[in-house]
Formats: C-alpha cells, sequence, structure tokens
C-alpha cells in the first residue's frame, strides 16, 4: 500500500505558452493553495533549452511534476521523441517529478528514471475515448513497471465509472493517480483524497484545462473543501441531468462547514431514464466503503428515485406526490425517502402569511402549472385543505392533476381572471433567460399572496408586479433554502444553518 507520509497533493496544471510565463503562474498556483504544479511542456510554443528549463524549475514555491504529453496520449507535442525525452531526463536531474507515458519503451524509461535520483517518476495511460476493457490487467502490468507512481485516466461511458478509479485506489499496490474524465468522473477527482490518492489535478481558471471535467483550483478548496476531506469523510451528493449549474453542492457545502459536519457534497451526473439511474444506485449500493449517506435528486430521477427507495419506505405523502427529491442511506445500505420540495413551499407560503400549516384550510389558491413542481404543490395544498384551482397552458394535463387531488382545472386562457387570495406559479414563466416574461401582466382583484416558485432571478418579473400591487410576496429562494434545510436536517439530525445556506444561495443568485 502506499506510504500515506503526504497528504493528497492538490496538483495544479500550467499550460502557459512561454516559460516565463509558466513559472509566473507557477507563483500564482502556489499562492493559490497548490502545493504541486504539472507543467505541461507541450502546451509552450517551442520546448525549453537547457537554460529555459533551470530558470523554470530553481527554487520553485512548490512540488513540480514536469509532463510533456505527446499527441497519441491526448497531449499537444507532435515533435522528436528523443528531444522530448532529453528534456524530462533533464527535468528529472532538475529534481523534478517527471511523468512518462506507459508506452514509452523500458529502455528509455529507465534512463529517464536513471536521472531522477531524488525524484520521482509517474508511469501514465490515458484513454479519451472509454474504460479500458482490461482495466485491471492494465493497472496491475503499470504497477510493475519503472517508477514510483501509477496514473491511469479513463473516460466514464456511465455515470457508475465516475467509481472505478476509487475502486483502482483502494486496491493499489503503491502511490496512484486515479481519475475518471468528463462531468460523471468529477467524484473520482474530489474523493481521490479521502482514498489516499498521489494527487488530483486542477486548473489555474476554466480556460485552462488539459482534461474534461477538471475543477478550478478556488472551487477544490473553497467549493468542495479539499483541505478538510480525509479518510472518514462522509459522502453526499446531487443526482441529475443536466447538473452542471446546480446550486446543491454550494448550499451543502456550505452548511457541512459551517455546521462542523466532516462531510462533502459532490454532483453526479445521471442520464434520463430509470434504467440509468438504478444502475447508478446499484452501483453506489455496492460501495459501502464509499461511505456515502444520502442524495439530493432533482430532474429528471424523481419519479425513478421513488420507485427504487420503494413507496413503502417514503413518506406517505412522497409516494402521493409521486417524486422523491431526497434519499437517505442508512447502515447497511437500508434507504428511506422523503419529498422536501412539498413541505418547503408549504413553509414559505405560511411563513409570509403568518400562518400554521393547518390555517391554509378553505383558502382559496391558484396554481399555474402542471408539472413536477405544481404536483408537490397541489398535494401539499390539498392535503391542508386549501381550496386549489389549477391553470394550465395544456388543459388536459392540469384536468390530469385536479381529478387526481380532487380540486378543480382551468383553461391558461382565464388566469388573466382567476379568483384567489394566493397565486403560486410553477410555471417556468419568468425564469432565466426569459425574465421580461410572466404568467399575470397585473394582479387580479382579491389576491393577496403571490408566490412564485422560480428562484432565478430571484425577484421575478411576477413579483415585481405583485409588490407594486402592494402583495405580499413569496421567492422561489424561500423554497429552494428551505428544502435544502430539511434535507440537511433529514441526513444529519443537527440544526441546519438556515442563515449561511441563505446567503450561499442569494450570493451565487447574484454573481
Ligand atoms: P415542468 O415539470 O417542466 O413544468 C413546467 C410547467 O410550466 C408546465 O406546467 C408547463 O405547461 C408550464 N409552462 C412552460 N412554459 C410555458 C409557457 N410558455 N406558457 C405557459 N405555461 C408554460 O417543470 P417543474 O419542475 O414543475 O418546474 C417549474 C418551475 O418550478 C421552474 O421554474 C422551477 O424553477 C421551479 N421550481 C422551483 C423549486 C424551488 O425550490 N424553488 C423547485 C422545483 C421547481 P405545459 O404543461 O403546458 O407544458
Amino acid at each position: 500500500m502506499q506510504s500515506d507520509q503526504h497528504p493528497t497533493r492538490l496538483i495544479c496544471c500550467l499550460t502557459s505558452p512561454t516559460a516565463r510565463q509558466m513559472r509566473q503562474d507557477m507563483e500564482t498556483a502556489a499562492a493559490r493553495g497548490a502545493d504541486t504544479v504539472e507543467c505541461r511542456l507541450d502546451y509552450l510554443d517551442r520546448l525549453p533549452d537547457d537554460a529555459q528549463l533551470e530558470r523554470l524549475l530553481k527554487e520553485p514555491p512548490a512540488a513540480v511534476i514536469v509532463t510533456c504529453r505527446p499527441t497519441r496520449e491526448g497531449g499537444r507535442y507532435d515533435g522528436d521523441e528523443y528531444a522530448r525525452l532529453r528534456v524530462l531526463c533533464r527535468a528529472a536531474n532538475l529534481g523534478a517529478t517527471v511523468d512518462i507515458e506507459r508506452d514509452v519503451p523500458v529502455a528509455e524509461a529507465l534512463a529517464v528514471a536513471n536521472a531522477a535520483r531524488q525524484s520521482q517518476i509517474i508511469r501514465s495511460h490515458h484513454d479519451f475515448n472509454a474504460v479500458p476493457d482490461n482495466l485491471d490487467q492494465l493497472v496491475a502490468e503499470m504497477e510493475q513497471s519503472a517508477g514510483t507512481v501509477t496514473k491511469i485516466v479513463f473516460t466514464p461511458s456511465r455515470a457508475e465509472d465516475g467509481f472505478r478509479p476509487l475502486d483502482l485506489l483502494r486496491s493499489r499496490s503503491r502511490d496512484m493517480i486515479a481519475l475518471a474524465m468528463g462531468e460523471a468522473g468529477i467524484v473520482s477527482r474530489i474523493l481521490g483524497r479521502k482514498f489516499g490518492a498521489y494527487g488530483t489535478f486542477t486548473t489555474l481558471n476554466d480556460t485552462a484545462s488539459t482534461a474534461p471535467g477538471q475543477v478550478n483550483i478556488d472551487l477544490m478548496r473553497n467549493l468542495y473543501r479539499w483541505q478538510s476531506i480525509n479518510e472518514r469523510t462522509a459522502v453526499y451528493g446531487v443526482v441529475g441531468c443536466p447538473i452542471a449549474h446546480s446550486l446543491s453542492p454550494a448550499i451543502h457545502n456550505a452548511a457541512f462547514e459551517a455546521a462542523a459536519v466532516n462531510a462533502v457534497y459532490v454532483p453526479m451526473l445521471v442520464q434520463s431514464g430509470a434504467d440509468n439511474f438504478n444502475r447508478f444506485m446499484d452501483a453506489l449500493l455496492e460501495r459501502p466503503w464509499l461511505d456515502w449517506r444520502g442524495l439530493s435528486v432533482t430532474i429528471p430521477h424523481k419519479e425513478a428515485a421513488l420507485a427504487y427507495v420503494g413507496p413503502a419506505n417514503c413518506e406517505p405523502l412522497a409516494a402521493m406526490i409521486g417524486a422523491v427529491n431526497t434519499i437517505t442511506i442508512g447502515p447497511g445500505g437500508t434507504l428511506s425517502g422523503r419529498n422536501t420540495d412539498y413541505a418547503a413551499a408549504i413553509d414559505a407560503l405560511c411563513n409570509a402569511m403568518s400562518l400554521r400549516r393547518e390555517e391554509l384550510l378553505d383558502r382559496p389558491v391558484a396554481v399555474l402549472g402542471a408539472g413536477g413542481a405544481a404536483r408537490a404543490v397541489v398535494a401539499a395544498l390539498v392535503h391542508y385543505g386549501a381550496q386549489v384551482t389549477v391553470y394550465n397552458r395544456t388543459l388536459s394535463r392540469a384536468k390530469a392533476l385536479a381529478e387526481e387531488f380532487f380540486c378543480t382545472a382551468k383553461d391558461w386562457s382565464r388566469v388573466a381572471s382567476l379568483e384567489a387570495q394566493v397565486v403560486i406559479n410553477c410555471t417556468s414563466i419568468g425564469m432565466h433567460p426569459g425574465v421580461d416574461d410572466s404568467p399575470l401582466a397585473q394582479v387580479p382583484p382579491g389576491v393577496e399572496v403571490i408566490f412564485d416558485t422560480i428562484y432565478n432571478p430571484i425577484e421575478t418579473k411576477l413579483l415585481k408586479t405583485a409588490r407594486a400591487a402592494g402583495c405580499r410576496t413569496v421567492s422561489g429562494v424561500d423554497m429552494f433554502v428551505n428544502q435544502a434545510v430539511a434535507q440537511f436536517e433529514t441526513w444529519t439530525g443537527i440544526q441546519a444553518p438556515r442563515e449561511i445556506m441563505r446567503s450561499v444561495v442569494l450570493k451565487k443568485l447574484q454573481s
């Protein structure tokens, strides 16, 4: 096993066009928290001569890995192989750790290794198309080759392939970097530290990436709290498609930090389809050593989540709504499901109206929309006895929803003349980027409260109109924070740092 003398290195890849710029970027990366930099010589305009290389590597502010990746391995160097290996020998001689690809013949690899008297040699293999068929055999062979560190990087075809590098890390016989590329591989980049990887790669900024899925160094340190991850860290995440712009990693990681919970929360891209969701869940539960304790579930997997967990293991209203957005994984892999959306919506409304949930009884409420959000809102309102009317562009969907929950459906053309005390917008009208749109041009007479479930923008055109008309307003931010607070408290059993969670969401939405 790995000596574990060093914690997993936070390596920042440098892709500067000149050696002088690369040295400056090295200083910047170290100042931003990288303990190691990777100088990608293949990104330079030309290979550095001896003097340039010496200046680049002299008294570096962080440990240095030197790589000159040839085009055949996904890099940019297409020049003479002898010149490439000569620069690597020279870099090793100057004390840098050097990366040599697996396909470099033994004699040449040994020549570079001999030059590296004090430093380390990384033997690497990259597959930009797939997970190698013979992955375990390949890694076993690489672990026998000249060098001290094995680096294996591949391209997942499914979400669960993101766990494969972690399997390799657990069975390694020497120092190892194992990573999956792309969005599905982000989990392997973040959790490498939990499983004692030699290092993980980050970028200085989002345009300087050398492989798909690399996370920039500020996000790795500030969002995923790299320094606080250790072998006891519990894992949570959000499953959805798309997932890149989810606010959930920001809100939950900030909450874990504020509440001093040793946990990290990661985004998991799982393609649409119950088969994909089920396979991902099977793969996760087959790996209890991941210490995965909970999942937020978002579009399009909420129905599949209910089916996977089983209605009997879910709160009754989640089963009635037909959607689970919160999965808790207990000891032995037992699962339970909740829907924190409905309670989040009801509580946001009740807070604004200074009511208890039971006081919604007989209040006339107009719900605009008949999609997933409307379903949760209608089920909860009906449960607490409100008089609900559903307005939807596609009338048949409004009718189906109303029939299921014993309320009324009306045609979208009648929305301007609706009669209700409360209006709840559950359509996507007014959502970024369509911020100039609104489901209501004016507030109909008698309406006292308008709740827009949209949280981006924070104040939609509908809410501006409502505020100008003197109505009480409720924003989707309240609902979003409420559902995250409920998830946090379900998972950890401790009170959520609500104000911090709210300020994280507002900051993200305002940036
Ligand atoms: P969904 O299932 O796709 O439903 C979208 C709804 O919007 C449908 O009823 C659709 O009507 C209607 N719609 C879309 N474009 C329209 C248009 N141009 N004119 C009239 N109606 C239109 O989406 P969802 O998951 O329910 O989400 C809906 C909204 O809720 C989103 O804006 C989302 O941001 C918000 N939401 C907020 C939270 C929170 O925590 N704050 C949580 C979940 C959702 P048709 O049936 O005719 O297509």
